[in-house]
Formats: C-alpha cells, sequence, structure tokens
C-alpha cells in the first residue's frame, strides 16, 4: 500500500490494546551515530505513563541489544524485543532470553571490519547476534555495500540482510520482529490484547504482516510502499498520537458518572 491510501490509526483502548514500538525513526528521530540516541524526558514520561494505563502491555521493539534499550531509556527497563527478537525480555522479568546465534557471526564480523577499512565513512556497530553497517555518511557507497553484503550471504543461509534507514544489518535468518511479536502476544498481559506495531522501516514489515494476521493495527510512520494499513508522518506526529489515548483515558476516568 503506497503513504498516500494510508490514514491515520484510531486510538488504541488502554484495556483492550497491546502496543509495539520501534524505537529509532518511530519514537525517536535519528542521530548520524546510534550510539549519540538518547531519550528525552518527555518520551521517557510518555512511555512510562502508556506502560501504566495498558496495564503493562507495551513492548519496545528493536534491531538494538536489549542493553542498548535500556541504555536509551535509563533508568527504567521496559518490556523489549531487542535484536529483531534474538533477545526478549518478558513481562515482569528482570533478565531478557537470548537466542544462541546460529554459527558464523565471528566470520561476519571479520568481514564487517574489513569492509569498514576498504570503504571510509562506514560505522559498524557489533551486537551479541548481529552485525549492523551504518552509511549515513556515505549513502553514495550503498550499492556497492549491498552488492557485497549478498554475495557473503550466498554461502550463509543461516544469515539473512535486512536493509534500513541508512544501514545494512546482518541478523539470523530465524530473527525477525514478527516473530517476536508472535511470541509475546502469547504470553500476558498481551494475550486477548488487540495489538498496535508503529515502526518505520523495512525491518518493521514482518511485524506489519504478523499484526494484519492477528486482527490488529499497523502503524507505518513516514512515506513508501508497506504491508502496514495506517500511517503516520513522523515521530512527532506517532508522540502526539500517543499522547492523545492518554488525554481521552484521563477524560474517561474523571468523567461524571
Ligand atoms: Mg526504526
Amino acid at each position: 500500500m503506497t503513504a498516500a491510501a494510508r490514514v491515520a490509526p484510531p486510538p488504541p483502548q488502554p484495556r483492550e490494546a497491546a502496543l509495539f514500538l520501534d524505537i529509532d525513526g518511530t519514537l525517536i528521530p535519528f542521530a548520524d551515530r546510534p550510539q549519540d540516541v538518547v531519550a528525552d524526558r518527555a518520551v521517557r514520561h510518555l512511555l512510562t505513563a502508556l506502560e501504566t494505563a495498558f496495564q503493562g502491555a507495551l513492548v519496545l521493539v528493536s534491531g538494538r541489544p536489549v542493553v542498548d534499550i535500556d541504555r536509551i531509556f535509563a533508568p527504567h527497563r521496559f518490556v523489549c524485543a531487542g535484536e529483531h527478537g534474538s533477545e526478549i525480555r518478558l513481562a515482569h522479568r528482570r533478565h531478557h532470553e537470548e537466542c544462541a546465534p546460529p554459527p558464523g557471526l565471528a566470520g561476519l564480523r571479520t568481514l564487517c571490519r574489513s569492509l569498514v577499512q576498504t570503504l571510509p565513512g562506514l560505522l559498524l556497530e557489533e551486537k551479541p547476534h548481529s552485525l549492523s553497517l551504518h552509511y549515513r555518511a556515505v549513502p553514495e557507497r550503498a550499492v556497492e555495500l549491498r552488492a557485497a553484503l549478498l554475495r557473503t550471504l550466498e554461502t550463509r543461509p543461516d544469515w539473512t540482510l535486512v536493509e534500513g534507514n541508512r544501514v545494512f544489518e546482518l541478523v539470523p535468518a530465524t530473527a525477525s520482529k514478527g516473530a517476536a511479536i508472535r511470541r509475546l502476544m502469547a504470553t500476558p498481559p498481551f494475550r486477548d490484547r488487540r495489538p498496535f506495531f508503529v515502526g518505520d522501516d523495512t525491518n518493521d514489515e514482518p511485524g506489519f504482516v504478523v499484526v494484519n494476521t492477528l486482527g490488529g493495527v499497523s502503524v507505518k510512520v513516514g512515506p513508501g510502499p508497506s504491508a502496514a494499513r495506517y500511517g503516520l508522518s513522523d515521530p512527532t506526529a506517532v508522540r502526539d498520537w500517543l499522547a492523545r489515548t492518554l488525554v481521552a483515558q484521563e477524560a474517561r476516568v474523571h468523567a461524571p458518572t
């Protein structure tokens, strides 16, 4: 569906909906370097208020590792799916679960380090289960870089290339945001709720497909083709939409009976 065809999503009902929210490009604008991203006070306050209003049914779903999600939102620790679901922190669990990465991570890491040496301007983000090559500073190298990575993966079927906003990610083939959402939806407090998933990127598409299958609400942030059925323009619009949910709930709580 094209961006022009997408309308604003309906408001999620705090007692009936489960919120799944991507971070970069959805809640928080992109930064030149991923390690520079930090949540501002307003978004931290918004998310903790939503978590309370939705009785814990709020999940951050990201390509970032869980430790990095915790850094961004410190001191609060949200329920989350990190590295496209390779790591999951279920509700009410202090520690997160990790899937073992498939064989070959060390070899791919070596290859990516050599690419960074030969293509100046690339930024390699080394994560416990995956690798991200950011080319925000050298967008003209995208075609060359994609070709090199695809060649490498021809002999590594356990791995897949995920394209994001000025980033190529090498991710275990079994990991996806869709699988993470499906897994969490089978556990309390998400079970029996209607999933809402908001994301901005190619790596969010498996999440949109799963949410559509589950009868939920899929929301694409920004332009571009997508399986999502609804749209919002940018992180500011996402925050405004979420904040209106809280205002509406406040009004219901204080309405005279
Ligand atoms: Mg994103």
